[in-house]
C-alpha cells in the first residue's frame, strides 16, 4: 500500500488529539489523525472545569459544547454524613459525557477537511537519528509526518517509541468503580461529594436530564467483600457516610458498576525531535482534581501554535518544544502532587480541609505562579 505524507500525525482521537486536529487544520496544516477504535472513545472524564471552558471559548466551542450539557456552579462535601464545605464557581462548570465532548470536536474536525483513520493502531514505528521517520499501522497503511504527536493515551505507543520512560504510580489503597443510574431528586439538586473515615468515598451527580452518575472509592480489602458478595451490602456501607442522597440507594442494586483503574502518569520529557506527547499520554493525575481535560486543552493550544511557529523547520521545533512545551511539567507535577494530597488526607476531615484548594480546583493552573522569569523565544504569529 502506498505511503501518505501529511503535515501533522496525531496517534489518538481523544479529546486532546481531535482538539489538536482542530487547531492545527484551521491554520492550514494537512493533519491526519489515527485511531485505533471504530470511533472517538467512549468513555472518560463528565466535567469540564473553568480553564478548559476558557480554552473552548478562545475559539469559539465554548457554546456549542454547552448547549447540550449541564451547567452547575457548586459541589458540597460531606464527612461521615456531616457538610464540611461548599466550593463554588463564579462561571460554573460543565457536564457533559467525554464521549458526547470529543465527537463535537470531531465533528468541527470533519467541516475543517482533517482526515480520520479509524480501525488504524500504530503497528511499528521507525526511528531515524532520534525523529520519527514512519508510522506502520495495522491496517496496512503507512504515514510520513513532520510532526508527530502521541495522543494516544496512558500506554502510549509513541512514548516508547521515544524511549520515554513513564513513572506511573497506580492508586491501589482506593479502588473505584462507577454506575449510571436513573437521575433522582436530591442528585438533580446538587452535586454531593461524600468521604467517610473508613476510607470511602461516593460522589453523586446528574450526567444529563434524565441519568446520573455515581462514582465509589473505597478500600481494597472492603472491594473484595461488597463486589463478591452483592450490591446490597455497598448500599449498607453507604448508608453510614451518604446522607442526603438516599433516593439513589434503590438503584444502586440493579446497576452495573464498571471498575476503573486509576494512576499518575509524570514523564522527564515530553518530546524528542520531531515528536510530542500530549494528553494522558503526557501526565495523569487524580480525577478528583477535575482538571485532566482543562490542562490538556491548554497543551494542545501551546503545541499548536509552536508547530505552526516551527513552519516545518525541523531544528526550529526541536527548540520550540523544548522551551515552550516542556514547562508544562510544571503544572502537570503540581497538579498531580494535588491530587495525590486530596487521596491521601480524605478519610481525616481536618487533614482534607487544610490541603483543599478552592482556587486550584476551580481556576486550576491560574491560580499557580508562572515558573521562573519567561526567557522564551517569542512564537511568531503566522
Ligand atoms: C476515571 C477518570 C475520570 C476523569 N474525570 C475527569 C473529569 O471529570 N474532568 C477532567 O477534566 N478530566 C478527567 N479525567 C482526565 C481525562 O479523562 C483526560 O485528561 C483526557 O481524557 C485526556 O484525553 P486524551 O486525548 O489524552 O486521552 P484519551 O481519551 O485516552 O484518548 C486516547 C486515544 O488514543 C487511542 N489510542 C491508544 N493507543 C493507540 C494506538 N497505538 N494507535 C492508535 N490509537 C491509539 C485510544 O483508543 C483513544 O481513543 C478523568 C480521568 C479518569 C481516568
Amino acid at each position: 500500500m502506498a505511503t501518505t505524507s501529511c503535515d501533522v500525525a496525531i496517534v489518538g482521537a481523544g479529546l486532546g488529539g481531535c482538539f489538536l486536529a482542530l487547531m492545527l487544520s484551521r491554520r492550514g496544516q494537512r493533519v491526519v489523525v489515527i485511531e485505533q477504535g471504530p470511533s472517538v472513545p467512549s468513555a472518560g472524564a463528565d466535567f469540564l472545569k473553568p480553564p478548559g471552558l476558557q480554552v473552548l471559548a478562545r475559539h469559539g466551542l465554548a457554546d456549542l459544547a454547552g448547549r447540550h450539557g449541564l451547567r452547575r456552579d457548586v459541589v458540597r462535601y460531606y464527612h461521615d454524613g456531616e457538610p464540611i464545605q461548599e466550593c463554588h464557581y463564579p462561571d460554573g462548570f460543565l457536564i457533559r459525557p467525554y464521549r458526547e465532548l470529543v465527537e463535537l470536536i470531531y465533528t468541527c474536525c470533519a467541516m475543517e477537511g482533517v482526515d480520520f483513520w479509524f480501525d488504524a493502531g500504530v503497528d511499528d514505528i521507525t526511528m531515524d537519528e532520534g525523529r520519527v521517520e514512519e508510522l506502520a499501522l495495522s491496517n496496512g497503511r503507512r504515514l510520513r509526518a513532520g510532526v508527530v504527536i502521541g495522543a494516544d493515551g496512558t500506554r502510549s505507543a509513541v512514548r516508547q517509541a521515544l524511549d520515554i520512560e513513564p513513572r506511573t504510580m497506580p492508586y491501589d489503597r482506593l479502588l473505584m468503580r462507577v454506575a449510571t443510574v436513573p437521575l433522582t431528586a436530591s442528585i438533580a439538586r446538587l452535586n454531593r461529594l461524600y468521604f467517610s473515615s473508613e476510607g470511602w468515598f461516593a460522589y453523586l451527580y446528574p450526567l444529563s436530564r434524565d441519568q446520573a452518575r455515581v462514582f465509589v472509592g473505597l478500600p481494597p480489602e472492603d472491594e473484595e467483600v461488597i463486589f463478591q458478595d452483592g450490591i446490597p451490602a455497598l448500599t449498607d456501607e453507604l448508608k453510614k457516610f451518604v446522607t442526603e442522597s438516599s433516593d439513589a440507594f434503590d438503584w444502586l442494586r440493579s446497576a452495573t458498576w464498571q471498575r476503573i483503574k486509576v494512576s499518575t502518569l509524570r514523564l522527564g520529557a515530553y518530546h524528542k525531535g520531531n515528536a510530542a506527547l500530549l494528553g494522558s499520554a503526557a501526565f495523569a493525575c487524580h480525577p478528583m482534581t477535575g482538571m485532566g481535560m482543562s490542562y490538556t486543552l491548554r497543551d494542545a493550544e501551546i503545541l499548536a501554535d509552536v508547530i505552526c511557529a516551527a513552519g516545518g523547520d525541523g531544528e526550529l521545533l526541536d527548540r520550540l518544544l523544548s522551551a515552550h512545551y516542556e514547562p508544562r511539567k510544571h503544572a502537570h507535577g503540581q497538579l498531580i502532587d494535588y491530587g495525590d494530597a486530596l487521596v491521601a488526607t480524605f478519610p481525616d476531615r481536618d487533614a482534607y480541609l487544610a490541603a483543599f484548594r478552592r482556587d486550584l480546583h476551580v481556576f486550576g493552573e491560574a491560580a499557580l505562579p508562572t515558573p521562573g522569569p519567561a526567557e522564551l523565544p517569542a512564537l511568531q504569529p503566522i
